[in-house]
């Protein structure tokens, strides 16, 4: 048996996989805020480059990979597919458990699959300049490196607090050659308006958005980029799946469980996607699982309906499941997983119920990943303990029930950079955050009015 499964370079996918050509209820459309009108692509003109909103609206089942974005592919794809046979042991389970592991590209996750070809279509397109927002740093360390070998400049709106207490990942976006910003700055109005009313201000995502869309816009050579939640991005990510799939094959296994953690929803979509295809189109049986923190339980605790997708309410209105823009996370360790909403298709899809939901607490998230550093060497990034947990109890279940199953996972990053969280977890200086209904009905019960 082998306990990694190679693929060579020449199989690195040649198209990404387009899930909605397969949905039986495509996704609702988004919305102009202000029309309240079916957004068109000429809304988006100023915002994203013309090749990412043809993706974002295309039906088209399979979209060609440029050879560009292959080669650069190259540099640590494809990743390989690991068996975790010692996680296995030392849950004395009969299943069987592989995780893919997007954590040996350059920046540490999977955010670098759509970052090359974002910053590839704005080149080809004649754009100069991208911007973005960054919390704890993943999508903004990509985003420099793509935006680095396309020549291209970057600006990167990095929330305050995180700027200067989480500083390995600005570091990193500033050796790939990107300006990094704290947020809220004096560069934009909307910075500039919310230091005039709090000097202070320690930022936000959302207002870190706010910035990096107005720099964009005012700019005809620049344009905004996002890391996660958008169709174009769950598209990108698809990669990990259909390697998945090929290796899977190798194996000689199927997986009954694919898991992936969930903020936005992209590496869940990447890993799970070419697998649901076969539900879709044969009706194979399998279960997908997002896993989810307890403390931002959107598709677990939130409702349907059209919301923002920032903080502030300047983008396009989205059909999703949502906990209210307004929603305040606890300040987890899984930065990447503190979002208010989940993808439009993935929100489709688990209305139509193709997707199952666990909301996992802090405390065993993190004792999944310390169990799994243990066993399988490597320190899993605080969002990926939570696919691990839910990897771990499905796990468990099958001993119980005597059933061999087969578990894939998705492990989206290493957690080197983040090893001050593993730290406050050894010192007991962790906690759960318990949710009631009436905090979550706060901001998610507002949204009636929206549309
Ligand atoms: C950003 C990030 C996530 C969450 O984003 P998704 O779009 O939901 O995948 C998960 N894991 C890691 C390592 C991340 O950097």
């Amino acid at each position: 048996m082998s306990k990694k499964i190679f693929l060579s370079e020449n199989e690195i996918p040649e198209k990404w996989y387009n899930i909605v050509a397969d949905m039986v209820n495509k996704p609702l459309p988004p919305l102009n805020p202000a029309t309240k009108q079916v957004l068109t692509p000429e809304d988006l003109e100023p915002v994203f480059a013309t090749e990412l909103i043809k993706q974002e609206m295309s039906q088209d089942r399979w979209i060609e990979i440029p050879e560009e974005v292959r080669e650069l592919y190259k540099i640590w794809r494809p990743t390989p597919l690991v068996r975790a046979t010692g996680l296995e042991k030392a849950l004395g389970t009969p299943a069987r458990i592989y995780f893919k592991n997007e954590g040996v590209s350059p920046v540490g996750s999977h955010k670098l699959n759509s970052a090359l070809p974002q910053a590839y279509y704005n080149k080809k397109q004649g754009i100069k300049r991208l911007t973005t927002e960054t919390g704890a740093g993943q999508w903004g360390a990509a985003l420099s490196f793509a935006s680095s070998v396309f020549g291209l400049g970057l600006d990167v709106y990095m929330v305050k607090v995180s700027y200067e207490q989480k500083p390995y990942r600005r570091m990193m976006m500033q050796t790939w050659g990107a300006n990094v910003i704290p947020s809220p700055s004096n560069t934009t109005e909307s910075g500039r308006s919310i230091l005039a009313k709090d000097p202070n201000n320690s930022g936000s995502l959302g207002i870190a958005i706010s910035e990096a869309v107005e720099m964009a816009v005012q700019d005809p050579d620049a344009r905004y980029t996002l890391g996660s939640v958008l169709n174009h991005v769950a598209l990108h990510q698809t990669v990990i799946g259909l390697e998945s799939e090929k290796q899977m094959d190798m194996a000689g296994e199927y997986p009954d469980i694919v898991i992936g953690c969930f903020g936005g929803g992209s590496n869940f979509s990447g890993i799970s996607f070419p697998f649901l295809r076969h539900k879709l189109t044969e009706g194979k049986e399998i279960r997908v699982i997002a896993a989810e923190p307890a403390s931002c339980p959107k598709l677990s605790r939130g409702r349907f309906e059209y919301d923002f997708g920032d903080t502030v309410g300047l983008t396009p209105l989205l059909p999703m499941y949502t906990l209210g823009h307004d929603f305040q996370p606890a300040d987890i360790h899984a930065g990447g997983l503190r979002y208010h909403g989940a993808g439009t298709i993935v929100s489709q899809l688990r209305k139509d119920g193709f997707i199952e939901v666990q909301a996992i607490p802090q405390l065993e998230t993190f004792e999944a990943g310390k169990l799994f550093a243990n066993t399988e060497g490597i320190i899993p990034a605080p969002e990926s303990t939570h696919a691990i947990a839910v990897a771990i109890r499905e796990a468990l279940k099958a001993k119980e029930e005597g059933t061999p199953k087969t578990i894939l996972f998705n492990l989206s990053g290493h957690g080197l950079i983040d090893m001050s969280a593993y730290d406050q977890y050894m010192n007991g200086n962790m906690k759960n955050y318990q949710l009631t209904d009436e905090e979550i009905a706060k901001t998610r019960d507002s949204l009636e009015k929206l549309v």
